[in-house]
């Protein structure tokens, strides 16, 4: 067995990854894949906190597919990591129903995220179901069922983690030690703007690169992205700081003297936005270019993904079977359900030996 201590993190299966959840998420997962046994979860359950239709469900499959072939393309290898489907473990709505009575319900709707979800899927108090207040306690059994000590997410979900520190902590107090107190790890971007400005980009706001983007669909994505808006000439001085097209500059392009200069001349008002925007687009193709082709060849493999993830899933319900005896045992329902068959098998034994003598 290793010693290694663990990390879990996920993303819902609905759709496409983008710049954001790389910088915020991803390359810290990459990073850590050798120092750390590391547990990717497809949190298809969580994904049904806002689509639970039928169709929605035909769709995990699909979307899977896509997230995890973004996964492989940034280097993150499953013979170091695993990589499974929520849903198909079950262990995890056991842990989940144990965890929901160790938080409270004021604790959970007071959270500005669950609030934004609920905004973003055009939710209001009367439609918000009890499942999507719940999604930090699901959460909480994801990262505690590989008993994970770190969590790397993007700054969004550092309150949720908090709720799984909280409940590991409670869990441990009421019935014993089985969890470690988990920690989140933030990206060196704790969240990325969107191209539109706006703060977080993001799936449901329409507002991201997709790591998946083709050429031509970035470098059309970065010349209408929100800049300066002061700036309606090329003469008239610029503001760098905060401007989403420098923020990108400053993490995605390499050349910092070309960064340095673009800023310098942008300030000055002797640069036009379209010069910046092309070598930003340029920027951000040759970054994405290796991604792009390791994606296409893990894509021509048929079968591959699929044989990934559902290797990965065996893996983790192994895994979830033996925190779940620990769980059990530490609660006391072991010891219950052993009092209660010991009493049934004296009875049979009784009764088979009364209709035998009869
Ligand atoms: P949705 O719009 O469906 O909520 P999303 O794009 O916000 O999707 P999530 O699935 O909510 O993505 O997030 C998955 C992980 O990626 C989380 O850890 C989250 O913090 C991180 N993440 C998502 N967007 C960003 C971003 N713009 N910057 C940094 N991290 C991000
Ligand atoms: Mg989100």
């Amino acid at each position: 067995m290793s010693e290694r201590k663990r990390v879990l993190t996920g993303d819902r299966p609905t759709g496409k990854l983008h710049l954001g959840h790389y910088v915020g998420s991803l390359l810290n997962r990459v990073r850590l894949q050798d120092q750390y046994e590391c547990f990717f979860l497809i949190a298809d359950l969580h994904m049904l906190t806002t689509k639970p239709s039928k169709e929605d469900i035909e769709m995990i499959d699909k979307n899977a597919r896509e997230m995890v072939l973004d996964y492989l393309a940034v280097g993150i290898d499953p013979n170091k990591s695993v990589i499974y489907l929520q849903s198909a473990v079950h262990e995890v709505y056991e842990l989940n129903l144990f965890f929901e009575m160790l938080v409270t319900l004021n604790r959970l709707v007071r959270l500005p995220s669950i609030k934004d979800m609920a905004r973003a899927a055009k939710m209001d108090e009367d439609t918000i179901p009890f499942g999507l207040v719940g999604y930090p306690v699901l959460q909480a059994a994801d990262i505690l069922l590989p008993r994970a000590h770190l969590v790397p997410v993007g700054k969004d979900n550092l309150a949720h983690v908090e709720i799984s520190r909280e409940i590991a902590r409670r869990f441990n107090r009421t019935y014993g030690e089985v969890f470690p107190i988990p920690e989140a790890l933030i990206g060196e971007v704790p969240t990325l703007v969107g191209i539109d400005g706006k703060a977080k980009m993001s799936k449901s706001l329409n507002n991201a690169i997709f790591l998946s983007d083709p050429p031509e669909v970035v470098r059309k994505k970065v010349m209408k992205m929100y800049t300066d808006p002061k700036r309606i000439r090329a003469d008239i001085p610029g503001t760098v700081e905060g401007n989403p097209v420098f923020i990108y500059h400053d993490i995605f392009n390499p050349n910092k003297e070309e960064v340095e200069d673009l800023k310098r001349r942008y300030r000055e008002g002797r640069v036009g936005d379209v010069e910046v925007k092309e070598k930003l687009a340029r920027a951000l193709n040759e970054f994405l270019d290796p991604i792009r082709e390791r994606r296409a060849e893990y894509a021509a493999r048929t079968g591959y993904v699929e044989d990934v993830i559902w290797r990965g899933t065996e893996r983790m319900r192994e895994e979830a079977r033996q925190t779940m005896d620990q769980v059990y045992r530490a609660m006391g329902f072991r010891n219950v359900w052993n009092r209660i068959r010991r009493k049934a098998e004296r009875y049979q034994k009784k009764q088979a030996k009364q209709e035998a003598t009869e």
